[in-house]
């Protein structure tokens, strides 16, 4: 293998630089060429491919977002689409490609794959919700935007006695509601992975409030209800007034931490060992602090697992 390209696809998420940075620079420590494709796979049928150099991926370790730019793309849910790209791709002579993104990203790597064309993901996303992995490159800075923000509605809360709901991001997934309420210290958290009892939280509250605390937190993960709709429910049960603070996109962006750019850097490596061995249709993840890879059907098959022990720790610490 002599040329590769790096694409970034669906939701972005910080610490995709880091990645791309280090994608480019193993390559070329390799000896490869490194071609970005900007825009996702809208910009690999389009033909929107550029050579990267050393410098091209330089000062980027600590910015968010992807300099390579994300978009979504129905056109390549199609085989058409799909071939359309194969073609854009022989045409500047690469040979591999590596897929920063989520599931959907994934899915259109395999599909390349399929097609005779060697890929392999590494996944990108806040919302930690792809099998494969224990931690997907972005979650740790989400996680860490949400806890300062916790802690800041914290103090309102607590000046003004006010129970706060506080909805967070994750599509279907509860893991970025679940760390950020065992590490905020929420009185409650729901995610889609658990059902929750009404009667419990109001049990909850009226217990706080005779020991003499008059606030709370609440966290509620995005895929389970918005937060304007849990307080209505809780309204309705309780007759409780809250306040409600939607985080929104600011959980998509800033610097990734620490944790998130090492991560980036480990997988983004071990993408090109994979390519350079030739072998595709693998996606990299981190287990037990080991960069592992699987392959995308195998991932497929199985549905993202939140630490339900930890939940039931949340729900032991904040009696
Ligand atoms: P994420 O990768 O964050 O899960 P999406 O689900 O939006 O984000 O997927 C990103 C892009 O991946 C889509 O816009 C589409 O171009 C491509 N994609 C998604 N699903 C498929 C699929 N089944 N086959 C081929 N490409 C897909």
């Amino acid at each position: 293998m002599k040329r590769i390209g790096v694409l970034t696809s669906g939701g972005d998420a910080p610490g995709m630089n880091s990645a791309i940075r280090a994608v480019v620079r193993k390559a070329i420590y390799h000896g490869l060429e490194v071609f970005g494709i900007y825009q996702g796979y809208n910009g690999l049928i389009n033909g929107m491919i550029k050579k990267l150099e050393l410098g091209s991926v330089g000062d980027i370790i600590h910015r968010g977002g992807t300099i390579l730019r994300s978009a979504r793309c129905a056109e390549f849910k199609t085989q058409e689409g799909q071939k359309q790209g194969i073609e854009q791709l022989k045409a500047f002579g690469i040979e591999g490609l590596v897929v920063i993104g989520g599931d959907g990203s994934y899915r259109g790597a395999k599909a390349l794959t399929d097609l005779g064309f060697p890929c392999i993901g590494i996944p990108g996303t806040i919302d930690n919700d792809i099998p494969g992995t224990e931690f997907t490159i972005g979650f740790d800075t989400a996680l860490n935007t949400v806890i300062d923000a916790v802690d800041k509605i914290r103090d309102t809360a607590s000046s003004h006695e006010r129970t706060f709901i506080i909805e967070v991001m994750g599509r279907g997934a509860g893991d970025l509601a679940l760390w950020a309420g065992l590490a905020g210290g929420a009185e409650t958290i729901i995610i889609p992975e658990d059902s929750y009892s009404m009667d419990d939280i109001k049990r909850r509250l009226l217990k706080g409030h005779e020991r003499g605390k008059k606030h709370s937190i609440i966290i509620v993960a995005e895929g389970v209800m918005s937060g304007n709709e849990f307080a209505q429910k809780l309204k309705e049960a309780t007759n409780m007034e809250t306040r409600v603070s939607v985080l929104g996109h600011i959980q998509r962006g800033g610097s990734p931490t620490a944790a998130d750019r090492v991560l980036a850097s480990r997988l983004g490596s071990r993408a090109i060992e994979l390519l350079l061995e030739n072998r595709g249709g693998l996606a990299v993840g981190i287990e037990k602090n080991k960069i592992v890879e699987h392959d995308f059907s195998e991932i497929f098959r199985e549905n993202h697992q939140v630490d339900l022990n930890m939940y039931k720790l949340s729900k032991e610490l904040s009696i």
